[in-house]
């Protein structure tokens, strides 16, 4: 049907398909009831957060994990953050969601390393809005302090799109959440329009090869083209590289192959909620 759109989301694991027409969304009115409902719901308890684990390729152990909202809303069902993120960001409620991912994504990553015993580093994705927030890097400061997750633990993860939007403030935006220690991460990487040549403009610390190079690295020459660049400029630029939709051996023994640092993906977990994170800490896997 050419008037029905699939969204997917996936919610502690589980797959959930809904089907709302295009139309519905498109207009404005449907637009403004999902920021309705977006409004409550960050007041009661519908939305979570999951955590999916990013793995080090140099010994198989869950290094860190990357925060990722979810929302189930008792009117619209499972919504895929890529649906309602860009809601909050027309609406601004981007920023009371994103502030609430904050801390609630740091409480929980503190206790998890209290579990594991060992430093974890936590990724948190921020939008425009948040990033062009005047007073972010005091926010981070305070949620950081408030939540006891040392700065060095955590990651924010923007788009090349943010740093291009007006390159100056960016970069004195990233210089500052460096002094704080807070690492930067560019996620995505490899779907924006940017030159490379901002990769050495910016205080960058990893670069996140987008899960679309990664989907068809083993017979897709070009893609593999593109993720062997990415590797070796990050490693001549002394950035962390990880890559993102890892979901097979193969992909994975690829990303190993060409000095790959970290990977994330369906291989080795979905989100999910930190309670079943903690059971995800247990052996580290066989090398
Ligand atoms: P992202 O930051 O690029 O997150 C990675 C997305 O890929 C996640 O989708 C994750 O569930 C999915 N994924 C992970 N491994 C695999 C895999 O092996 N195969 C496939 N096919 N997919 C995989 P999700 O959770 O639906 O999030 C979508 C986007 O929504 C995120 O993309 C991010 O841009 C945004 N987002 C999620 N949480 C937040 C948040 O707290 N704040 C903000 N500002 N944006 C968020
Ligand atoms: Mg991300
Ligand atoms: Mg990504
Ligand atoms: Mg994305």
């Amino acid at each position: 049907n050419a008037d029905t759109a699939m969204y997917h989301a996936k919610a502690s694991g589980r797959s959930n398909f809904h089907w709302f027409t295009t139309a519905m969304l498109q207009q404005t009115e449907e637009k403004l009831a999902l920021g309705t409902a977006l409004r409550r719901a960050i007041e009661s308890s519908e939305l979570t957060i999951v955590y999916q684990p990013e793995i080090s390729l140099r010994d198989g152990r869950i290094v860190g994990m990357e925060a990722l909202v979810r929302w189930s809303s008792p009117r619209h069902g499972e919504v895929s953050p890529d649906r309602f993120i860009p809601v909050a960001e027309e609406t601004g409620l981007i920023l009371t969601l994103g502030e609430w991912v904050l801390h609630s994504a740091c409480r929980e990553c503190v206790a998890l390393q209290r579990t594991a015993g060992r430093n974890l580093r936590l990724a948190v994705n921020v939008s425009p809005r948040q990033f062009q927030q005047k007073d972010l890097p005091q926010l981070l400061q305070r949620v950081l302090t408030e939540s006891g997750l040392p700065a060095h633990c955590m990651e924010l993860e923007i788009t090349e799109g943010m740093l291009m939007q007006s390159p100056e403030e960016s970069a004195e935006v990233l210089r500052e959440l460096r002094r704080l220690g807070i690492a930067i991460v560019v996620d995505d990487f490899g779907t924006g329009y940017s030159s490379l040549a901002y990769l050495t403009r910016f205080p960058i610390d990893k670069i996140k090869i987008d899960r679309s190079f990664v989907r068809d690295i083993a017979n897709d020459a070009a893609d593999a083209a593109v993720v062997n660049a990415i590797i070796a400029m990050a490693r001549s630029l002394d950035i962390r590289v990880i890559a993102e939709g890892v979901e097979t051996e193969e992909q994975e023994q690829y990303l190993l192959d060409r000095g790959c640092d970290e990977v994330q993906g369906f291989r080795y977990s979905p989100g999910v909620r930190a309670e079943d994170f903690a059971r995800l800490l247990e052996p580290p896997r066989a090398a």
